[in-house]
C-alpha cells in the first residue's frame, strides 16, 4: 500500500523511496510465498532447547523453537518470519505445524528415556491463540501417539494476557482442562502489570533474558529478579530464568532459589538427536 501511495505522489518522491521500499516489499512477498510452500511440504525445522533444574542439572523439559530451513541466501531470523506470519495470517497454518511437530518430536524424545518424561514447551503467538480451531489443534497434539499425559506446556506472551477478554479466558480454561500448562514468556517485558497473575490460571513465569543479563553487575537488577522469584513462589508458580550464559549468573540464580533455567551455558537449541543424547547422560554445563 505504501508503495502505491509513494508512486501516486509523484516521480520525485517515487525515486526517493523506491530502493528500500521496493526491496522490502519484494522481500516480504518472497518470504510470504516461500512460507506457504514450506508449510505445504513440511520443510520447517524445530530445535529443542533444554530447560534445566538449576540445583540438580537435570533436563526437565524442552522448548520447541522454530527454524527457517537452510537456504542459499542464509537463514531468516525466527522473530522476523513469525512476525510476518502474524501479519499475513499465515501463523494459522505455521502455528498448527509447530504444535503437531513439537508434539511428535516430544513423543520421540520421551521414548528415548526411562526416566521422568521431559515436557515440551511450545510458543504460541497472539493471533494463533485466537484461531477458531486452536483448542482442536491442541487436542490433536495431545492425541499424538506416545506423548505422555500432562507433558505439554504453552508459552504465551504478556501481550496476550494484556488484551484478555472472554474469548481468551475461555480458550485458556479449555486448554487447562486438557491438562496443558500455561507459561508467561518474556516475563517483565510487556508493561502488563501484575493483575493477570491474580486472575489468570498461569503455571510458569519465564523471566526474560534482559533481566538475567545484568544480575551479576547490577544490584537493582538482581533485586528485581529476586523479587520475581519470590512472588512466583508465593503464588505457587514455577520460574524459569531465560538466557543464562555464564556460571556466575547460574550461581546467583541458584542462590535466590530460582528453580529452573535455560541458556547457552547449558545448551543451545538442539537437533532432535542431540536433545535425545542429553536425556541419557548427565546434563551439560559446569558448576562454577
Ligand atoms: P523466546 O520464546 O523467548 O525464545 C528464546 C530465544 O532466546 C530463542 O531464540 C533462543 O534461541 C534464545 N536463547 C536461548 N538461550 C539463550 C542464551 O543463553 N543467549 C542468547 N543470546 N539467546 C538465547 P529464537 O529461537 O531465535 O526465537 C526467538 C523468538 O521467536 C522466541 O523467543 C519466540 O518468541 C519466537 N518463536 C520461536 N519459535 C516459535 C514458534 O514456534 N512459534 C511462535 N509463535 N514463536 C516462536
Ligand atoms: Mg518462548
Ligand atoms: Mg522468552
Ligand atoms: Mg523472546
Amino acid at each position: 500500500l505504501a508503495l502505491y501511495a509513494a508512486k501516486a505522489a509523484g516521480k520525485r518522491q517515487w525515486r526517493r523511496f523506491r530502493p528500500p521500499l521496493h526491496d522490502r516489499v519484494v522481500r516480504r512477498h518472497e518470504l510470504q510465498e516461500r512460507m506457504d510452500a514450506i508449510v505445504g511440504n513440511g520443510g520447517f525445522a524445530l530445535r529443542y532447547q533444554p530447560v534445566v533444574d538449576l540445583a540438580t542439572e537435570e533436563v526437565v523439559g524442552f522448548e520447541a523453537l522454530l527454524r527457517w530451513p537452510d537456504d542459499p541466501r542464509g537463514t531468516v531470523p525466527t522473530e522476523q518470519f513469525v512476525a510476518l506470519a502474524e501479519e499475513t495470517g499465515q501463523i494459522a497454518s505455521l502455528g498448527a505445524w509447530v504444535l503437531r511437530n513439537a508434539a511428535a518430536g516430544a513423543a520421540r524424545l520421551q521414548a528415548t528415556t526411562s526416566g521422568p518424561a521431559p515436557y515440551i514447551s511450545v510458543n504460541v503467538s497472539a493471533r494463533q491463540f485466537r484461531e477458531a480451531d486452536f483448542v482442536d489443534q491442541v487436542r490433536a497434539a495431545l492425541d499424538t501417539p506416545g506423548l505422555r499425559p500432562g507433558s505439554l506446556q504453552l508459552e504465551l506472551t504478556e501481550t496476550v494476557l494484556m488484551r484478555r477478554d472472554k474469548q481468551i479466558d475461555a480458550v485458556v480454561q479449555r486448554v487447562k482442562d486438557l491438562g496443558v500448562r500455561i507459561a508467561v514468556d518474556d516475563f517483565g517485558t510487556g508493561f502488563s502489570g501484575l493483575r493477570y497473575l491474580r486472575e489468570f490460571p498461569v503455571d510458569v513465569l519465564k523471566i526474560d533474558k534482559s533481566y538475567v543479563d545484568d544480575i551479576t553487575v547490577d544490584t537493582r537488577q538482581f533485586a528485581l529478579v529476586e523479587g520475581i522469584v519470590r512472588i512466583a513462589r508465593t503464588l505457587g508458580l514455577d520460574v524459569i530464568a531465560e538466557g543464562i550464559e555464564t556460571p556466575e549468573q547460574w550461581a546467583l540464580l541458584t542462590s535466590m532459589d530460582c528453580r529452573f533455567g535455560q541458556g547457552f551455558l547449558f545448551a543451545r537449541p538442539l537437533v532432535p538427536d542431540q536433545a535425545a543424547a542429553l536425556l541419557d547422560g548427565p546434563a551439560p554445563g559446569r558448576r562454577p
